[in-house]
């Protein structure tokens, strides 16, 4: 299975901090999880902005939307190399699930930031997230474990 590094513990995300969740660590019990962070895989510095997509993970996938940092700056082409860098990495393991961080504009799975940069969540997914579902693997975030 594979799974968002920051919940593992990896300081990975933009304040180049974990967001390790107890419960994920847990199921290293009975499970191979594999660690991966899109962003850092599209080529983003840790720590670095934080990001918001404006519109959601389907729309950039299909060059409809951006995803921007917090000062402007379009970071959209590192989303999309993280996001086929992770799929890359799902293929070579024949993975068919994943554990992602929820909110996330890479990883987040049902909900992401609305772009304001506001905190204010909207339904989505965020470009990995939806580039995995597109190849027919299952997704699951923290709080549904
Ligand atoms: S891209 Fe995913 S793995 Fe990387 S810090 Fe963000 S939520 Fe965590």
């Amino acid at each position: 299975m594979l799974c968002s590094a920051c919940l593992l513990g990896i300081k990975c995300n933009y304040r180049g901090e974990d967001n390790l969740n107890t419960k994920v660590l847990n199921l290293l019990e009975s499970e191979i999880l594999i660690p991966v962070c899109p962003e850092q895989l599209g080529g983003l510095p840790t720590p670095r902005e934080s990001s918001e997509i404006v519109g959601d993970g389907y729309m950039v996938l299909d060059g409809r939307a951006k995803v921007v940092t917090v000062s402007g700056k379009d970071v959209t082409l590192n989303f999309v190399r993280g996001a086929v860098e992770t799929l890359r990495i799902v293929k070579i393991f024949g993975i068919s699930s994943a554990i992602f961080k929820q909110g996330s504009p890479s990883c987040g799975n049902g909900k992401v930031y609305d772009g304001t940069f506001s905190k204010r969540l909207v339904s989505g997914d965020g470009v990995t997230t939806a580039l995995l579902k597109r190849n027919g693997i299952k997704v699951f975030s923290e709080e549904e474990i």
